[in-house]
């Protein structure tokens, strides 16, 4: 006698879940459905192709903080399987794993491929079985039971975990079981401005910007990088995905103020006055004042302030003056629609929260129905914290299912 565990999806979350669940319990049958021919391709292009596996935080009640949505639901995950365990995880089973300066936290081989061998190898190792090119069509109540149909064959499941990121079809598939969907948004993009203060300066960056959408609760600070489209870097990435859903009420169509040194107005003020009595020959446009104002962004931001590029510092206006510190601490641009961040990309959306029970991330409205990953209504900024989600639901889920319950070997599985 033995359980039959079905899995949907054999990507970070699925893989995760799959080893946990045999690592407890020896005895069940799993399997992996996967709808392509291959599995952990987004493990393989994340990070760049290097795989940001998680983050150096490694207080729960911190990490939580990183996502917009389900900081207060992973808090209690979080104490069982943390950031820590994940790099213990991953250290343990062959794969070393380095701490970069930002703390983002990737294999020291630059490699995805590290953690997809691994992976791989650990299902392998414990006979967990993978079903390529099954792509699942529809799930159905079967008394006590799941039945899962593919596009090959159907499935009996004493227990069934979708883990199937972000996709449509199966949000459909799961609303139809009474599960609440919240409409999917991109989440983790870049501004698009066209604005004559940032046009001709791709590549410049300031070390430390204030960023907020202007009439909203959203803003973020650090890295900003002007693009050749926009605005890019953490402090934008970071209001994307506070503000993903406000963004797309507005259609993409919204003002963003930036201060580039994130300081007040008044020190500014102060700042330029104190310059222009000790520098009363010098050209204004000359040299940026502040050392993290690059000097191309710094002309760009003169000549806006109406200050003429011959203009001496003793000559300028109160009104110049003034003009030049609030493009310093207040540049608003009018931002036209977003451009996708390629390094990590997520959605905002999924399944409901209320109706999950985080302490083994089963469904509240369905008995031996798991979720994992991307498929709930979960999503971080950048930096590792996306897979955290995965590994961390993975493991609960997958410890939660391995509870032995009855089901006789080869009973489940019904070929068409
Ligand atoms: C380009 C890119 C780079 C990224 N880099 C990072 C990074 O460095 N660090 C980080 O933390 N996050 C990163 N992310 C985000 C991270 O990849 C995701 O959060 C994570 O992969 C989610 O894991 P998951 O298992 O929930 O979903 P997925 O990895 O999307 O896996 C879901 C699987 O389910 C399968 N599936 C879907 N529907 C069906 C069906 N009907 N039947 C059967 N199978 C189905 C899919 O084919 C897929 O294999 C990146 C994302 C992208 C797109």
């Amino acid at each position: 006698m033995q359980q039959r565990i079905i899995i949907i999806g054999g990507g970070a979350a699925g893989f995760f879940a799959a080893i946990s669940c045999v690592e407890q319990n020896s005895e069940a049958e799993i399997v992996i459905l996967e709808k392509s021919t291959k599995v952990l391709q987004k493990v393989k292009v994340s990070g760049g192709g290097r795989c940001n596996v998680t983050h150096a935080c490694f207080e729960p009640k911190e990490l939580t903080t990183f996502y917009p949505r389900g900081s207060k639901e992973l808090l209690g995950p979080f104490h069982q399987f943390m950031t820590g365990d994940t790099m213990q995880w991953f250290e343990d089973r062959g794969v070393p794993l380095k701490i970069e300066a930002d703390n983002r936290v990737f294999p020291q081989s630059n490699s995805s491929q590290s953690i997809i061998d691994v992976l791989t190898e650990e299902v392998q190792k414990n006979n967990i079985e993978i079903k390529l090119a099954h792509r699942v069509e529809d799930i159905q109540k079967d008394n006590e039971r799941w039945k899962i149909i593919t596009n090959n064959e159907e499935y009996i499941a004493d227990k069934l975990l979708i883990a199937s990121g972000s996709n449509t079809k199966i949000w459909n598939i799961i609303s139809n079981l009474g599960h609440t969907i919240i409409p999917p948004v991109p989440s983790l993009f870049t501004f698009k401005i066209n604005d004559v203060r940032i046009k001709e300066i791709p590549g410049i960056s300031v070390p430390n910007a204030s960023v907020s959408i202007v009439n909203s609760p959203f803003e973020s600070s650090g890295p900003l990088l002007i693009t050749h489209w926009g605005i890019s870097g953490p402090a934008v990435l970071k209001l994307s995905a506070f503000g993903a859903r406000f963004l797309a009420e507005k259609n993409y169509q919204y003002n963003v103020k930036v201060n580039w040194l994130s300081k007040k107005v008044s020190t500014v003020v102060n700042k330029l006055k104190i310059l222009k009595k000790e520098n009363p020959k010098k050209l204004i446009i000359l040299k940026s004042v502040f050392k993290d104002i690059p000097k191309r962004l710094w002309e760009n931001l003169v000549l806006v302030s109406e200050i003429k590029q011959d203009q001496r510092w003793s000559d300028l206006s109160n009104k110049q003056l003034e003009n030049l510190s609030n493009q310093l601490t207040n540049t608003i641009f009018n931002a036209n629609g977003k451009t996708t961040f390629k390094e990590e990309f997520v959605t905002a959306g999924g399944i409901e929260l209320k109706e999950i029970n985080f302490k083994r991330f089963e469904s509240k409205i369905h008995k031996n129905l798991f979720f994992a990953g991307e498929v709930l209504n979960i999503d971080a900024v950048t930096g590792g914290f996306n897979f955290q989600n995965a590994w961390t639901g993975g493991y609960i889920a997958g410890k939660a299912m391995s509870s032995p319950q009855p089901l006789s070997k080869g009973e489940g599985l019904k070929s068409n």
